[in-house]
C-alpha cells in the first residue's frame, strides 16, 4: 500500500477548519522571515496559503536580512504579548549573525507552533499538553488516517534530530510503541531495522534503507527529502531515504515527494488552531524562559 500524504493532509486541514470556525475569534498565524532565500520564501508562502485556505488569518513579517537580533527579539516580544496572535514562528535558517537558539527560545511556548521551544519539548516528553513539532505529529496523523496501529509495534526510527527523530520517539512511546532510535553511529543498522514492525527513515541520506533491511510486511515511513539533481525543466529532483525497491517487501510505504511532506504543513495549521483554542480558553502566554544546558 502506498501511503499518499495529500488525502491525509486534507483530512487534517478539514479538521483544523472546523475547529477554527467554532472559536470566538479567528486564529492568526504570524511568520517572521529574514532575507529572500528562495527556499524560505516558498516555504513561508505555502504556510500562508494553507492558513488562508482553512480560514485562518496569516501575517508574514518579511524583514531585511540585515535585521539585528535585538530588533528581531523586540518584534517577538510584541507578538508574544499581542492577544490577537495565536501562533508564531521564525522561518529557519537565520543569518549567521543571529543566535537562532536564543531567538527560538524567545517565542512564548503557548504560541510556539513549530514546537521547538524547550518548554514544549519537556511537555512532550512528560506527557503534558504540548504543541508538538509538525513533522513527527504529521507522521502520527498519517498512520492514524491509514488505520495503521502503533500500540505494541516495534518501531525503529533512523535519525535522532531534535525536529524529527527524538520528538517522534516521544509521540510513539506515548502511543505504546516500543521505540529504538538509530543514528549515524549505530553499528549494524540492518540488523535492527530487520527486527522492526515499522521503520521510520529520517536520516537525510538518499536511499539509505534498502529492501534487505526491511522485514516483509513491515510499515515504512520515509521522512527524508534529499535533492539529488535537477529535472530537465530545472526543478530539484527529490529522493527519500528509502530505496523505491522497498515497496516490494513493505506492507505500506510513504512516497517522496507526496508522503510526509504535506502532513508537516497541515500540522502547522493544526498547531495554530490548538494554540488558539488554549489561548482563547484563557490560558496566558507564559514568559519565555532562558534555558541553558550546563557543560
Ligand atoms: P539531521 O541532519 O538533523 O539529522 C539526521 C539524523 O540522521 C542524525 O541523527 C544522524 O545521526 C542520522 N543519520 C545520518 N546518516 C545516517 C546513516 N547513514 N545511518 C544512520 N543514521 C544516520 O536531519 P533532520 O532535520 O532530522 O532531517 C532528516 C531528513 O528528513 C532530511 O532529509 C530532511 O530533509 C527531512 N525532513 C523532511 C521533513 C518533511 O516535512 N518531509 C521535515 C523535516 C526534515
Amino acid at each position: 500500500m502506498i501511503l499518499a500524504g495529500p488525502p491525509a493532509a486534507q483530512a487534517l486541514l478539514d479538521e483544523a477548519r472546523t475547529r477554527a470556525a467554532a472559536l470566538p475569534r479567528r486564529p492568526e498565524l504570524h511568520v517572521i522571515r529574514l532575507g529572500e532565500d528562495p527556499a524560505s520564501v516558498s516555504y513561508v508562502s505555502l504556510k500562508e496559503k494553507k492558513a488562508l485556505e482553512v480560514g485562518l488569518g496569516s501575517t508574514v513579517h518579511a524583514l531585511p536580512s540585515a535585521t539585528s537580533q535585538a530588533e528581531l527579539l523586540s518584534l517577538i516580544e510584541r507578538l508574544n504579548a499581542d492577544p490577537a496572535v495565536s501562533g508564531l514562528l521564525v522561518q529557519l535558517p537565520l543569518p549567521a549573525s543571529i543566535d537562532s537558539e536564543r531567538v527560538l527560545n524567545a517565542i512564548s511556548p503557548e504560541k510556539d507552533v513549530d514546537g521547538f521551544h524547550p518548554v514544549n519539548v519537556g511537555r512532550l516528553w512528560t506527557g503534558a499538553a504540548a504543541l508538538p513539532p509538525c513533522t513527527p505529529a504529521g507522521v502520527v496523523r498519517l498512520l492514524d488516517y491509514y488505520g495503521l496501529p502503533v500500540a505494541g509495534q516495534r518501531v525503529v526510527i533512523v535519525g535522532r534530530s531534535n525536529i524529527v527523530g527524538k520528538p517522534l520517539a516521544a509521540l510513539l512511546l506515548a502511543r505504546d510503541a516500543t521505540v529504538t532510535i538509530a543514528h549515524s553511529r549505530t553499528p549494524d543498522l540492518a540488523a535492527l531495522t530487520r527486527e522492526a514492525d515499522m521503520v521510520v527513515a529520517a536520516a537525510g541520506s538518499p536511499h539509505l534503507i534498502t529492501a534487505e533491511m526491511i522485514r516483509p510486511g513491515a510499515v515504512v515511513i520515509d521522512v527524508g527529502v534529499n535533492r539529488v539533481g535537477q529535472t530537465k525543466s530545472g526543478k530539484a529532483k527529490l529522493a527519500g531515504d528509502v530505496h523505491p525497491e522497498v515497496a516490494e517487501v513493505a506492507a505500506a510505504l510513504t512516497p517522496v515527494p507526496g508522503g510526509v511532506g504535506p502532513m508537516t504543513v497541515a500540522h502547522l495549521i493544526m498547531n495554530t488552531v490548538l494554540a488558539a483554542e488554549r489561548l482563547q480558553a484563557g490560558e496566558q502566554p507564559s514568559e519565555p524562559v532562558e534555558v541553558e544546558l550546563l557543560a
